[in-house]
């Protein structure tokens, strides 16, 4: 077992590692902070704790990603874009 972050909220996550547990995750809540995971379509692979993938988007793209945020023990969030450069007039 290896010691990760979560790539959205940076909290501490384990990710099962091995064949044989590939699919266990399916079975726990992430009471355990455990993580998978997640391709978006650019390609791009982003290790996601489930309290993010909660929060995410369906197709989430990497800023996206980058937004995420921890709120608490269990909760994460999407963070409002605060310098977009992109602004809708
Ligand atoms: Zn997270």
């Amino acid at each position: 077992m290896t010691p990760n972050a979560c790539d959205g909220c940076g909290r501490p996550v384990t990710v099962a590692g091995g064949v044989a547990n590939l699919w266990t995750f399916g079975e726990n809540d992430g009471s355990d902070g455990s993580a998978i995971t997640l391709e978006l379509q650019d390609g791009t692979d982003h290790l996601l704790c489930y309290p993010c993938l909660d929060v995410v988007p369906d197709n989430p793209i990497a800023d996206d990603i980058a937004r995420l945020e921890r709120v608490d023990h269990e909760n994460s969030r999407v963070a409002p874009a605060s310098r977009s450069s992109s602004k809708h007039p």
